[in-house]
């Protein structure tokens, strides 16, 4: 009796401490969509896709929960590295879509991908009157990459990744 008296009396208290919160500092809701926030800078807002670092390995399209993301790709001929070098086989990407009706934002994509093709963007205005819309193509997802945030400068004593 005494530990669920304590519960109710620990509840009511963190209930008046937000009360009294939003009377002094007004309520933590916009009115959005005529005041807008500046998300935080590593927000998930939306995916943006690195075209040229992409290897059409899949491995985000296999690791997503959703099965959101679409790839197809094709395998091209190029020339060898180094003079006298063999001939070079390399994947080409045809398609990429990303489906934002499905996507959770988990960000299981962007940690997987070993080539450095996908980030995230804190953008969030891309809603759509029709669902289909909401799925984006590599030109699209291309496009966010500009409102890509710079990384971050590297911790003392961390050092930068060899290219
Ligand atoms: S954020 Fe998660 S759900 Fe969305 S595309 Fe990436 S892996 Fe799939
Ligand atoms: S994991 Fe990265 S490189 Fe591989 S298909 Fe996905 S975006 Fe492209």
């Amino acid at each position: 009796m005494a530990t669920k008296a304590g519960g109710l009396i620990k509840g009511l208290s963190v209930t008046f401490k937000e009360l009294t919160k939003t009377v002094v500092k007004g309520p933590a809701t916009v009115q959005y969509p005529h005041v807008k926030e500046t998300p935080p800078i590593r927000a998930r807002g939306v995916i943006a896709l690195k075209e040229e670092n992409c290897t059409v390995c899949m491995l985000c399209a296999r690791s997503c929960p959703d099965w959101c993301i679409y790839i197809e790709g094709h395998k091209e001929k190029a020339p060898p590295r180094r003079a006298g070098g063999k001939p070079r086989t390399v994947s080409k990407l045809d398609r990429f879509d990303i489906d934002y009706a499905l996507c959770m934002y988990c960000g299981i994509c962007v940690e997987v991908c070993p080539f450095d093709a996908l980030f995230w963007s804190p953008e969030y205005e891309y809603s759509e009157p029709r669902i289909a819309d909401l799925l984006h193509d590599k030109e699209r997802l291309g496009e966010w990459m500009e409102t890509v945030p710079e990384a971050p400068a590297l911790e003392a004593g961390a050092e930068a990744k060899k290219k």
